[in-house]
């Protein structure tokens, strides 16, 4: 099956989490290279058996499951 994934625009790690701001909305923070910003790079990636990565795109899921 495929999925998609939020990737840094910096450096293409996966590893980006979600942050919510007050006043500048949403925002992505990198673990790998430190980027914050409100971009971030979607990929679709090809995921074997059910491993699944929890908590990327969850709230996508119905747009892409097509
Ligand atoms: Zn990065």
């Amino acid at each position: 099956m495929k999925t998609w994934v939020l990737t840094c625009p910096e450096c293409g790690s996966a590893e980006l989490i979600y942050e919510t701001g007050m006043i500048t909305g949403q925002k992505y923070r990198c673990l790998r290279c430190g980027y914050m910003g409100s971009f971030a790079v979607e990929r679709e990636i090809e995921v074997i058996g059910d491993d699944v990565p929890e908590g990327h795109g969850r709230d996508r899921s119905g747009e892409h499951d097509a």
